[in-house]
């Protein structure tokens, strides 16, 4: 099996952009999934048409640039450090800002719901429509309509400022608690199931997670959220100010 350090954007769950870097000395324009299927085409990103890790594909890391490189020669690949860590920040805050904001509304749910890794009803597996990560943040979007109502949330008189204000008091105590983070990895195959983790005063927590991160909450400084309600679409920004 080959190996790169380069992290491809996922067409699965597009959440972490692809890193920077170059390869042999070439700068990589964009690093992306690729899918080998029965007649041993590749197809690449969104053309793929099943799910990552299904059966009877063969999954690789597709990196661009713009010329090709010569067959058989042996390079160095480089990824940009600065890139991937503002990347990796931007990631870690993403998971702890949902923990924050699914403990923050879990007195909102009216009948038992599937909880998150910390006991709290999961509102952002339930809700959640896209998640981009960001260079030093994130901006997860989730729908409160009709089936979340069904499911049992109520949106009623949800004042984004208020939810914000509270989710941001408790990740300001995650930060301070200097939680360790780690990403456990159960093989050295593209598509093998990872899991973010990492270590809350408020308990063991967990997330399926293909992405990168920092190692320990204390990096990210200072993270905080902007929500904002429009129409039946609640956004929430997440921003990390690293020191
Ligand atoms: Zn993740």
């Amino acid at each position: 099996m080959s190996e790169t350090p380069f992290h491809p954007l996922d067409h699965t769950w597009p959440d972490q952009p692809a890193d920077r870097g170059t390869l042999g000395g070439r700068p990589v324009l964009d690093c992306v999934t690729g899918a080998v299927d029965d007649s041993g085409e590749i197809l690449l990103g969104p053309a793929i048409p099943v799910r990552r890790g299904a059966e009877g594909w063969e999954w690789l890391v597709v990196h661009v640039t713009a010329s090709p490189l010569p067959v058989g020669e042996e390079v160095d690949l480089e990824v940009d450090r600065e890139h991937r860590t503002a990347l990796s920040a931007g990631h870690t805050a993403c998971h702890l800002a949902a923990l924050a904001l699914n403990a923050v509304l879990a007195d909102r749910w009216r009948k038992e719901a599937r909880p998150d890794s910390l006991g709290n009803p999961d509102f952002d597996q339930a809700a959640i429509t896209s998640s981009r990560i960001e260079p030093h943040g994130s901006v997860d979007v989730y729908r409160l309509g009709k089936s979340l109502r069904k499911k049992g949330f109520s949106a009623e008189n949800l004042d984004p400022a208020q939810v914000a204000a509270q989710v941001n008091e408790l990740l300001a105590g995650w930060v301070a608690a200097d939680a360790p983070v780690h990403v456990q990895v159960p093989g050295p195959e593209l598509t093998a199931r990872r899991t973010w983790h990492c270590s809350l005063p408020d308990g063991e927590a967990s997330i399926p997670c293909g992405g990168t991160h920092l190692t320990r909450t204390s990096e990210l400084g200072r993270v905080s959220v902007v929500l904002t309600l429009d129409d039946a679409a609640l956004t929430m920004r997440t921003t990390v100010s690293m020191c």
